[in-house]
């Protein structure tokens, strides 16, 4: 008999093209703010700034040092500036690193988020922040972080490269497979993750063809909605544990990271987890899923290997004991460091997914 425990979780979502152009004043008011803290890239302030024309006045502060993984100094100066700025909301317009940033400062000052992704990271739907010191990035989950609201507009992902854009989006689909097996998945999960594998899969097949296309990029947007909203609820499994361990360590590229490493997790775990296998693979169209993922990738230039990602080979045995230390217990098939080690050197070499060996 299936057992479970499902603990839904709050928030409102805006979705369709042009919503960000014409909804954010509306969404702002609901929410009665007033004095906006905007969180952008510099790369990303140009769009930002048009964004919030509407509302110019309302906007009391910018912060854009976003870094990739939310260094603590950088948390630190941006929860200055907001309660400096005495601001009552924070706007962030961004990938995850910028809705990353958004949610620390919330976590420090309890001010709401509205959240505009403009990448697939999928941040913007969960409780879970991230912060990084010396090297080493820690998470935990606060329903504080989690956006009140959040505006998806596939207008603003046009502009994200097709590579960076099926990287971001391979990132999702292992939201999506991890929420098959992470320590708190249901029935509720497992049937958005699914879901959201089928999404992503008709944009990723499609974005090289057609870049800008928004199709497509409603597609990859809509998927990545409902990653996060999977992996929100079902929690972070083995997959999530090595890349935020690398990324941590390395200072590699989140969604890139993501992408190299998870059809080797999906190679590891598949022969004990069957239900997993069939829903991906139903999702996908493909009965070799890692063949199926590791082509999505490859035909855009999606680096095959975390080597290429700049990390030293050497870096393999000084995680290991990291990544064992916070391994799922329930983790399909048993995590060892031998099988770490396995993963993790071909993840570096990018050669093909093996099994675990018996
Ligand atoms: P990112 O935010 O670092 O963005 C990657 C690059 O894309 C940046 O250079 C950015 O300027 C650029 N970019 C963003 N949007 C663009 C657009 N529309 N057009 C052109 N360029 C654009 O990367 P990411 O992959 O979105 O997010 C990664 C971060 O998010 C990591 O720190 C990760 O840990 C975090 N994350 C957190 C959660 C969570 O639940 N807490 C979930 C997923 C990711």
């Amino acid at each position: 008999m299936t057992q479970f425990t499902y603990d839904g979780l709050p928030g409102r979502v805006v979705f369709g093209a042009g919503a960000a152009r014409t909804q954010l004043l509306t969404e702002l008011d609901l929410l009665g703010a007033r004095r906006v803290l905007l969180i952008a890239t510099d790369a990303e302030n140009g769009t930002a700034t048009q964004l919030c024309a509407p509302f110019a006045d309302r906007v009391v502060a910018t912060f854009s040092e976003v870094r990739p993984h939310v260094p603590a100094e950088v948390a630190e100066l941006a929860r200055k500036i907001a309660l400096d700025a005495d601001a009552d909301v924070v706007l962030s317009v961004g990938g995850g690193s910028t809705t990353g940033t958004a949610k620390i400062v919330a976590l420090t000052t309890g001010l709401p988020v509205l959240a505009v992704p403009t990448t697939y990271a999928g941040s913007e739907v969960t409780p879970v922040w991230g912060l990084t010191e010396r090297g080493r990035k820690t998470t935990g989950t606060d329903r504080r972080v989690l956006p009140k609201t959040v505006v998806y507009d596939p207008e603003l992902t046009l502009t994200l490269p097709v590579e960076l854009s099926v990287a971001s989006g391979l990132n999702a689909v292992a939201h999506c497979v991890e929420a098959f097996w992470a320590p708190r998945r249901s029935p509720v999960s497992s049937a958005v993750a699914e879901d959201g594998i089928r999404h992503l899969v008709n944009g990723l097949t499609t974005i090289a063809s057609t870049p800008t296309g928004l199709a497509s990029r409603g597609e990859l947007l809509l998927g990545a909605y409902l990653a996060g909203s999977a992996f929100a609820v079902a929690g972070s499994g083995l997959h999530h544990k090595i890349c935020h361990v690398l990324g941590g360590a390395f200072d590699l590229p989140h969604a890139h990271t993501h992408a190299i490493v998870l059809p080797y997790v999906l190679a590891y775990n598949a022969p004990n987890a069957g239900e997993a296998v069939g829903r991906i693979s139903r999702a996908l169209g493909r009965v070799d899923i890692v063949d199926g993922l590791r082509e999505l990738g490859g035909a855009v230039g999606v680096p095959a290997g975390l080597r290429e990602l700049g990390m030293d080979e050497s870096g393999v045995d000084d995680v290991i004991d990291d990544i064992l230390a916070i391994a799922p217990a329930d983790n399909p098939t048993r995590v060892t460091a031998e099988g770490l080690r396995a993963i993790l050197h071909g993840a570096w070499a990018g050669s093909h997914p093996v099994g675990p060996t018996a």
